[in-house]
This record gives C-alpha cells, structure tokens and sequence, in this order.
C-alpha cells in the first residue's frame, strides 16, 4: 500500500530482540518465556511481533482473546499458545480446533471444554487462573484447591499451568509477597494431595524485574518487551520498541494576536511560527496532549499548541533557525540527542505507558525495521 501520509510506527525488532535478551537474563535458565502480545502486542503489530519471537525462541505466547489466537494460528505460528482471557461456553470448539491452551477458572468451563475434547478423541490443555489479590478473572484463593481437584478428574483435559497475577508489584511490595506466598501454598497443597501442576506462572514485567520469588519456572513478559519500564528508576536496560513519527506537512507564520485550533486554547504572543503535522486524537494521539507535550524537530523540543485535531496537530518552530516543510517531526522516539517516551506522554495526562502505545491508531502503519 502506498502511504501519501507520512505518519508512521517504527518497530524497531532488533530492540524487540534486546529485551528479550535482558528478560532471559533475569530469569534463571529453565525459565520459560511467555511474551504476551495481546492487544495487538501492546499496539506495535500482533503478528509481527509475534512472529520475531517465535523466531527468537520463547516458550509460548500470551494473548487475551480467540481472535487474536486465531490470528496467530492463522499466519502460521505453532508455538504453544495461552489465551488468558475467558471464553464462552459455546466457544470452546474454536479453543481445539486452533489448538490453544485455555485459561480456566470455573467448572462449568472445564466441563464444556473436556465435553469437546471427548467427542473428537483428544486431551486439551489447560492453565488454571487464581485470584490471590488481582479482583478480576480467576477462581478465589480459597475455593481454588476444591476446584483443581475436580476438574483434575476429567479424563480428556489435562492441567498443564497454573497462574496467579499481580495489582500492584510497581507499588507495594508487602502485598505482591503475599499474594506469592499464599499462590505458593496452594501449590504445595496440591502437590502434598498428589496433584503436580507442570507449569507454575505469576511474574508480569515487574515481577520479573523484581521478584525473583515470583518467576517459579515461566514468566509472561508485556511492557519491558517493549521497552517500557514498568516503573522509574529500575536498573535493567531496556531499548524503546516502538518510535512514532509524521514529517511536516505545513508551515504558516501567524501574527501575534492570532489564535490556534478549536477553541483558541493558545493565541499567540508574538508571531508565531506554526508547523502543522499530520496526526491527531483519530491516530490515538490524545487530544490530553494539547497545549502540553512536545514534539522533536531538527533535534530540538518543540511545544504542541492549541487543540490537538482529529488529524492535525501544531507546534511552535519559532525557535528553530532553519525549518521546512518535510521535516521529520518526532512524538515518541529519539531524534539527534533529545528523547520522548511513552511514559513522558502518559504522565502528562494521568496515565500509564500501555495506554499510550496501544491507542496509536489502526490508521497509522507500522514499519518494521
Ligand atoms: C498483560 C499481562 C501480562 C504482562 O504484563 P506486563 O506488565 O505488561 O509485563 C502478564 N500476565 C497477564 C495475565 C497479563 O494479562
């Protein structure tokens, strides 16, 4: 496809491959590898990303829902793969015919799922979620023993992993040790009552990072993949996966007195020289951003002001001694020795990196390098 508007995702795959690295050097050797790419991985590119993994030697792949499975199966990827979201009922011939391993947490699944397995003569596989803290999906912390137990007499669904997940490893450590100590109880219970559970998981990126107790023998990476801290200050060095750029499509000089964009939330001061780009909140560039982040251009930061549009942006390059219309302009990513991430962007408007990076938009195509 020809792309007139020069707005682009850069994924850069040998920083993919960085990470990765860093992942594997956390964790001891043994460990498996479950990078999760649900949610289009993170908003970099499903099955690209996906596809450099499986190339890169991981153990299985995390998605959230059937569709992305199915996409994944779909382009020829054969790697074990774990959806972690929960499915209906009615789906559960979906779940075998694409060869997945479902997350369960309710017997009713399990039967339905076993049901299936039965009438074509096969043995699926399973992880069970618990809920030691999480609120969300995942049988309770006390009820999942009882349940294990039953579900490990259905003769045509065998339980390969079990996983818990953490709230809050960024910001409270007493709590996530908790949460490991009492997941660990249960596994110990379950194997004193001869159930043995091959697959042992809990640690996200910060678990990784933080809690060796946490890695038991598979770790599901998401954001430090790509290359997103999950919090400051952490010591590994991670390379930022994805760079958002656009060029200048326009440049205009308006006169002191003049207001910008939608509202005139920015009049100008003195002239003011304005480049417009080509990108707005319909790129999942937020309109939050207005009047507040900046944009790199000829190596130096430069204010976004007035409104952000559906599908412009301005920005303030009187600063700039020499500017012209095709310049590169950079939202996130490095350009000379000045930085963006995706975190600078999220803590402007109140929110979190994953936010960022998954909202830019099925618009905006994306380059693998
Ligand atoms: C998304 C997800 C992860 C990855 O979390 P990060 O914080 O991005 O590393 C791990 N486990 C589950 C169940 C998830 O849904």
């Amino acid at each position: 496809m020809n792309n007139y508007r020069p707005t682009v995702a850069k994924i850069n795959l040998a920083h993919l491959g960085h990470n990765l690295k860093v992942v594997k050097r956390l964790v001891d050797a043994g460990v498996k590898i479950m990078p999760t790419v649900k949610a289009n991985a993170y908003g970099h590119g499903l099955v690209q990303i996906a596809k450099e993994l499986d190339k890169l030697n991981i153990d299985f792949l995390g998605v959230s829902s059937l569709e992305e499975a199915i996409a994944l199966r779909s382009s020829s990827i054969k790697r074990p793969i774990l959806v972690l979201g929960e499915v209906f009922k009615k789906d559960v011939g979906v779940v075998l015919k694409y060869k997945l391993d479902q997350t369960v947490f309710s017997y009713s699944l399990a039967k339905a799922l076993n049901n299936q397995a039965k009438k074509i003569g096969i043995i699926t596989k399973i992880h069970i979620k618990v809920d030691t803290g999480m609120g969300r999906l995942g049988v309770m912390h006390k009820e999942a023993f009882e349940l294990v137990k039953k579900i490990a007499s259905l003769k045509n669904i065998k339980i390969e992993g079990i996983f818990t997940h953490f709230p809050k490893a960024e910001t409270d450590k007493a709590f996530t040790n908790k949460q490991i100590k009492a997941f660990k109880g249960l596994i110990k219970k379950l194997s004193e009552n001869g159930i043995y559970i091959p697959i042992i998981h809990s640690a996200n990126s910060m678990g990784i990072i933080d809690y060796k107790n946490s890695h038991f023998n598979l770790v599901r990476p998401g954001l430090m993949l790509y290359g997103i801290y999950p919090k400051r200050g952490l010591r590994p060095v991670l390379k930022p996966v994805m760079s958002l750029v656009t060029k200048i499509i326009f440049i205009k000089n308006l006169p002191s007195g003049h207001g910008v964009s939608y509202g005139h939330s920015f009049i100008a001061s003195k002239n003011t020289k304005t480049a417009i780009l080509p990108i707005g909140y319909g790129d999942g560039y937020f309109r939050g951003f207005s009047d507040k982040a900046q944009v790199l251009i000829r190596g130096k930061r430069c204010k976004i002001i007035g409104k952000i549009c559906m599908d412009y942006t301005m920005v303030d390059v009187s600063s700039l001694k020499k500017v012209s219309c095709g310049d590169e302009a950079v939202l996130i990513g490095t350009q000379g020795r000045e930085k963006i991430l995706a975190s600078d962007l999220a803590k402007l408007v109140g929110t979190i990196a994953y936010e960022v990076t998954c909202s830019v938009g099925a618009r905006i195509p994306r380059y693998f390098i």
